[in-house]
């Protein structure tokens, strides 16, 4: 497939009636957080499929909370970077309607994203896993972990492990946005976790144009890409959003 540019996305963005974002690991992977594909950094030492997974949790939380006390010190010192600030521009240029996000860092939050879908939930919030009470962050001590609930209950970040379910609103608004958008942009991700692979084929059922910007070609670019642009999404996404200011 030709690559295409961002002069083509700012036509489209500009033509489109309901544009849509998917953005997975790749969007933050410039702001210092590691994507699961990348070479280096937390995810050489924990492999994703053995500490992200909730039976693993439940059986070792000692263990995965090691890993989980990691990602948390670099998602907390994460700041969004221009891909997260050029989507939040497009948001309030009203050329995006929404954000399903599959990433758990709350950055397309703090770039002033309002529409944001937490199609995996979000790491700032934390919840225990037996009375299903939600808790402050703020009075956790990171250094004794794992961490327990007062009523004994062991605490989980609220966020979607593999074997865990997706949250049912978080899945019904993500499919109902994709279904009704006409314009999807998938951004940042390899396509190859699911459901969250189902949402631009959905998009694509419905009529929708599937705009992929990545490093590199993924599960989705050859059957269902129509515009692919290769390169950061930071780059592509700044020169698409000063082409339509
Ligand atoms: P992935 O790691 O499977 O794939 C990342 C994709 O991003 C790759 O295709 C890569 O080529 C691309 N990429 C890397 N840097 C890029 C850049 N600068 N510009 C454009 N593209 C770039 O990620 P995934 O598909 O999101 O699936 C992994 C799962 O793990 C998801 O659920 C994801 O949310 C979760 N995860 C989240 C975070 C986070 O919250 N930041 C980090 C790691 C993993």
């Amino acid at each position: 497939m030709p690559n295409s540019h961002p002069a083509e996305l700012a036509e489209l963005l500009r033509r489109c009636q309901v544009a849509a974002a998917l953005t997975g690991a790749g969007i933050s992977v410039e702001s210092g957080i590691p994507s699961f594909r990348g070479v280096h950094g937390l995810w050489t030492r924990y492999n994703p499929m053995e500490y992200a997974h909730i039976q693993a949790f439940l059986d070792n939380p000692a263990k995965v909370w090691g890993m989980l006390r990691e990602l948390d010190e670099l998602i907390r010192q994460a700041r969004p970077n221009p891909a997260h600030h050029a989507l939040a521009t497009l948001e309030k240029m009203s050329k995006l309607k929404g954000i399903i996000t599959q990433n758990v860092d709350n950055l397309h939050q703090a770039a002033g994203s309002k529409n944001v879908i937490e199609f995996h939930g979000n790491a700032r919030r934390f919840v225990c896993l037996r009375c299903r009470r939600q808790i402050d962050p703020a009075t956790l001590d990171f250094s004794q972990t794992p961490l327990y609930c007062s009523c004994g209950g062991l605490i989980k970040p609220d966020i979607v492990f593999f074997g865990e379910e997706i949250p049912p609103a978080a899945n019904r608004a993500a499919f109902d946005l994709a279904e009704a958008c006409d314009l999807m942009l998938v951004i940042g991700t390899s396509a190859a976790v699911m459901p969250a692979n189902f949402l631009p084929k959905a998009a694509k059922n419905h009529g929708a144009v599937i705009v992929e910007i990545n490093l590199e070609p993924t599960e989705l670019t050859r059957r269902f890409t129509d515009y692919f642009l290769e390169g950061s999404a930071s780059q592509i996404l700044s020169e698409t959003v000063a082409l339509l200011k």
